[in-house]
Parts: structure tokens; C-alpha cells; sequence
């Protein structure tokens, strides 16, 4: 990393750039890389990030939440000084994607804060974008609304912070600055607990489900038939580190229908887990609770429950 001039307190400070609530109806996916080698570490020094990541990742745990219109906000006063909007809202790796090469940022648009500061805003959903190159913007603009255009597999805005054309990341702004720490300035308005890891979604179905529908949030039923084939409990959680357990249950009237703890065996930004049992002879009628819990070091750190109802 070359030697930058240190960053202020008090230079800019920044809102959250999406109308959500960090740890329940959204998340940090990924930070700055602030390793510069080709290795990755976020901030804290673990694992929420990816070689040459510039800027922070808030996601929605599913596509499905895509279609709950969510802000993208100004984080900051300033003037807009590009914008681009027409892009496809595309899942990159999955069959149909367009090229975006040059244009990976999808929709999106750059705001100038004087000083030197810019916020950039990416991968917003076609059509929204709410505002045009010169307009004057109040902290908290409505920008658009968060989508799955550009370089991107999972819907979440991406906002790159810049301070004379270099990324800062607004969670370590002074770079000399060692992980570990715990008392050092951000450019946040208030403080933003980091979260290593934790569940996104939890679900009852009738097979193990696509990955693709567990990401879209489509996997879920809402009630099964009582001759269901077979009964399964899915988890999908972001954040997995080596020997996180992901413990799976599922309960119905007569009790267990089956449970599982699954290891994770390496790093995963996200990934998912089914267990379940089959039936020839059916299930009895009522209600069916899924729970899915994330056990680091001996120490459940996140759970979730969904239920559904088996018809007669
Ligand atoms: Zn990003």
C-alpha cells in the first residue's frame, strides 16, 4: 500500500447508504481488502472480503427482498457527478448473465463531497435510479433501489469511499493502523458492530433445494401436502470459518424428524446445508418448525427458525 495522507475524523462522516437494519433485515457481506498482498483481510483481519475489494458490501440475506424496493441513500451531502441506470438485474455465474466487463459497478452513481471526498454506489436495480449528474443532494437522498446489476452475485449496494481518487475504508480510515484494535475512528455517523458471520435464511421444503433457489429465497414452502415424500431443513448462512458448526433440526407434532451438525471445512462467504428424512407412509397433520443454529468454538453465535404448516 502506498503511503497516503492520513485521514481525519471529522474530514466526512458518513450514513449507512441503504434503509435497513444492519444484523436483521441486512448485513456486511464484504469490507475493503485491506491486505495488499493477493491474500485478503478485512479490517478486523478476518475473512469478509476478497482480493482488491474497494469498497463495503450491504446485502440482503435473498432476491426475494430485492422486491421490497430498498433505499439506497446518500451517505453524505454533495453533487451528483455520474450516474448510469439501463443495466439488467442479473445474478453474475448463473446461466443468461451479460457481459459487464468495464461496466462492473451496473447501475450506479458517484457523489461529490468537496474536500476530495467521493462515495461511489453500485449494482442498483435497473430503472431506479432516482437522480441525474449535477443535482444537489441532502444526506439521505433517496438514490434508488438496491438490485443485482453489474459484477455481482448476491443483491447488495456496494459504496466505495474516496478521499483525493484513493479508496478509504470507512471502518479503518487510517491505513498504518493495525487490526485489532478496538478504539479507532471510523467515518461512520455511529458505531457499526462487525458481524462474522450469521444466518441468512432458514427454511422447510419437500427435497434438498437448488442453491440457486436458496439464494433467490423461492426455496421455502409455505405448507406441504401430508404425503410429502420426504421432510427437509435448509440453513443459509454467510461468514462460515473452519470448524463452524451449522446444527440443523427439524420438529413436528410427533417430535424429531431429523437433525444434523454440519462442519464447515474451509472459509465460505456464504454457503448452505440441508438435512431432512423420507416418508412412504406421510406426515402427520400441523406444524413443522426448522432451526438452524451457527456453534463457533463451543458458543451457538447465531440461530434462526421458520415453520410451516402439513396439511391433512
Ligand atoms: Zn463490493
Amino acid at each position: 500500500m502506498s503511503p497516503a495522507s492520513p485521514v481525519l475524523a471529522g474530514d466526512i462522516s458518513l450514513g449507512l447508504p441503504i434503509d435497513c437494519v444492519i444484523g436483521d433485515s441486512c448485513y456486511i457481506q464484504n469490507y475493503v481488502d485491506a491486505d495488499p498482498s493477493d491474500a485478503m483481510a478485512d479490517f478486523t483481519c478476518g475473512n469478509l472480503s476478497y482480493d482488491g475489494h474497494k469498497g463495503t458490501d450491504f446485502a440482503l440475506p435473498t432476491g426475494l427482498d430485492l422486491e421490497d424496493n430498498v433505499p439506497v441513500l446518500a451517505s453524505a451531502a454533495g453533487t451528483v457527478t455520474a450516474t448510469r441506470d439501463g443495466m439488467k438485474d442479473h445474478r453474475q455465474r448463473t446461466a443468461g448473465a451479460p457481459d459487464v466487463t468495464d461496466v462492473e459497478c451496473g447501475n450506479g452513481l458517484v457523489i461529490d463531497h468537496g474536500a476530495g471526498w467521493t462515495t461511489q454506489y453500485c449494482h442498483m436495480m435497473q430503472g431506479s435510479i432516482h437522480v441525474k449528474k449535477g443535482d444537489r443532494l441532502d444526506k439521505g437522498a433517496l438514490l434508488g433501489y438496491v438490485g443485482l446489476s453489474g459484477m455481482t452475485e448476491f443483491p447488495h449496494v456496494h459504496l466505495a469511499v474516496r478521499k483525493d481518487g484513493k479508496v478509504v475504508d470507512p471502518f479503518r480510515p487510517e491505513p498504518t493502523t493495525t487490526c485489532g484494535e478496538t478504539d479507532a475512528q471510523t467515518l461512520w455517523d455511529s458505531p457499526l458492530a462487525y458481524q462474522s458471520s450469521g444466518l441468512l435464511s432458514v427454511g422447510i421444503t419437500s427435497k434438498i433445494p437448488d442453491y440457486d433457489d436458496v439464494k433467490a429465497g423461492t426455496a421455502q414452502a409455505e405448507t406441504l401436502p401430508s404425503d410429502s415424500s420426504a421432510l427437509v431443513v435448509f440453513g443459509f448462512a454467510f461468514g462460515g470459518q473452519d470448524n463452524d458448526i451449522m446444527r440443523l433440526e427439524l420438529t413436528g407434532p410427533n417430535g424429531t424428524v431429523a437433525s444434523r451438525d454440519v462442519t464447515v471445512n474451509k472459509p465460505q462467504a456464504q454457503y448452505f446445508n440441508a438435512t431432512g428424512r423420507k416418508s412412504s407412509t406421510g406426515w402427520p397433520a400441523g406444524t413443522y418448525m426448522g432451526k438452524v443454529q451457527i456453534i463457533r468454538d463451543g458458543k451457538m453465535i447465531d440461530a434462526q427458525t421458520n415453520q410451516i404448516t402439513v396439511t391433512p
